[in-house]
């Protein structure tokens, strides 16, 4: 009773995010009730693993102790506090310390917001306001890239590189300019190496940056890690190529870290990964193993002197969110960094992405709807394909990866399908045995739609 009365409401009032509505009217939702380590519960009383660790947020699964325990503890003793006009708490104090322990910009600043969206935004914000201090207001246009997600506010989605993310909201997006991916599985010409393809990807942005004209540049945005866009992973030698070709253009890049942050592909931060040195980077999701809503912005001490001189200049830097550094969420994350610390999370990510990686080869690498496994510390894709010999597509009218996710959670696991592409991030509390659980039930459920694409 209670379990079809909460159904019809969701039906009935719920404007769902990233959801077709008309299909949640025929379908309703998927209601999760407990979360207990790596696992969530559906109203139903069924049990799935969370392969995604929700919305590649739940970096220490869904029920942690001591996260639970410093939330109560900090309601307890300041509820409320705020950042603005020379405010501060000893929670996000606490956190920036943390934040810039393992930070890879020394020395640095921090800004504090409310999710990944805000944080983006605030980078932009922040690269006008440093092209605008040092006497050079023309640079403006940002450089993203097609496939990329950078959030859902106004200029999140302006950045997004994704078509959905666009499609009839009118965006404004005269400012922004989009290169392309660097996905040599799809985007490779036939034969070309990764080395060509990469020369050829900076070559092609030269020109981008050629014709718009250096001087209307601020800044490039781009994911280590191309998250939403399939889990696109970069080869190795893009981002130094491309952190040169800007650096000869004084354009600044900023690092959308708020999927890779954390240890997620194995280092503390992606552009470690990826072998570059950011200007400033956003982090959001894992801060916190997403408990509560949190984001940041790290800033080099570089763009940092200049905008500090420009805040002066103007009696205020006139840019922040009530919630800054909020006390409650800035002590769940602080004790979030601390656990990731004591758990060493950069050598466990990598070692059970190593599991994750053999385990998915072992069981996928041949599979005839199997084009590619992508994958680097602890999170990959699995792109799946109508012809695993042309790489052709399957028609996105079949909406394969969409009934191999539904697949999947009838073999007890949580996935996220882009497109035809399925993604992993487990939380980093998964044990060894439970990867193999997972690639398994993920085989079962690809073997399932391909009967079914049979019969
Ligand atoms: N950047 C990236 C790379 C993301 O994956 C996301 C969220 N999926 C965002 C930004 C936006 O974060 P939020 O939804 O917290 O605004």
């Amino acid at each position: 009773m209670l379990h079809n009365s909460a159904r019809a409401i969701d039906m009935k009032l719920h404007l769902h995010s990233q959801t077709d509505p008309r299909r949640h009217e025929q379908e309703g939702p998927l209601i999760i009730t407990g979360g207990e380590g790596v696992y969530v519960r559906d109203d139903a009383g069924r049990r799935y693993m969370e392969g995604m660790a929700g919305l590649w947020t739940a970096s220490l699964g869904f029920n942690d102790a001591r996260l639970a325990a410093v939330a109560s503890d900090q309601f307890g003793r300041l509820a409320n506090y705020h950042t603005f006009n020379h405010r501060s708490n000893e929670a996000c104090i606490d956190l920036m310390d943390q934040i810039a322990s393992v930070s890879p910009l020394a020395p640095c600043k921090i800004f504090l917001a409310n999710s990944g969206s805000e944080a983006n935004d605030s980078m932009i914000k922040l690269a006008w306001y440093y092209q605008a201090a040092r006497g050079k207001p023309g640079k403006r246009r940002i450089i993203s890239r097609k496939g990329a997600f950078h959030g859902s506010t106004v200029m999140g989605a302006a950045l997004s590189g994704l078509p959905h993310m666009h499609r009839s909201f009118n965006m404004a997006t005269d400012d922004i300019l989009y290169a392309g991916k660097p996905h040599h599985y799809r985007e490779a010409r036939p034969g070309e190496s990764e080395e060509e393809f990469v020369d050829r990807l900076i070559h092609e942005l030269e020109a981008i940056i050629l014709q718009a004209d250096p001087d209307s540049v601020a800044a490039m945005i781009a994911e280590p890690v191309m998250g939403a866009g399939g889990v696109i992973v970069p080869p190795q030698g893009y981002f130094p190529r491309l952190r040169k070709l800007l650096d000869k253009y004084d354009i600044l890049l900023l690092a959308d870290e708020v999927v890779c942050g954390f240890g997620r592909t194995g280092n503390w931060f992606g552009s470690q990964t990826f072998g570059f040195v950011p200007d400033m980077f956003s982090v959001a999701k894992g801060l916190s193993s997403g408990y509560l809503p949190i984001a940041a912005v790290v800033v080099s001490d570089k763009l940092y002197q200049a905008i500090a001189d420009e805040g002066q200049r103007n009696g205020v830097f006139g840019h922040g969110f009530t919630y800054s550094g909020h006390p409650v969420t800035s002590a769940v994350a602080a004790e979030a960094l601390r656990i990731y610390r004591e758990m060493d999370v950069v050598a466990r990510a990598r070692s059970l992405g190593e599991r994750m990686r053999t385990r998915l080869a072992e069981a996928l690498a041949e599979h005839p709807m199997v084009g590619e496994i992508r994958s680097v510390g602890l999170i990959a894709g699995v792109e799946l394909v109508a012809d695993r010999a042309t790489g052709e597509s399957f028609p996105a009218e079949a909406r394969v990866g969409a009934r191999v996710e539904r697949a999947c959670r009838a073999h007890g696991i949580i996935l996220r399908n882009m497109g035809d592409v399925l993604a992993l991030c487990p939380p980093y509390v998964i044990e060894p045995e439970q990867i193999d659980e997972l690639v398994q039930a993920l085989s079962f459920a690809i073997e399932d739609v391909r009967d079914e694409l049979e019969r």
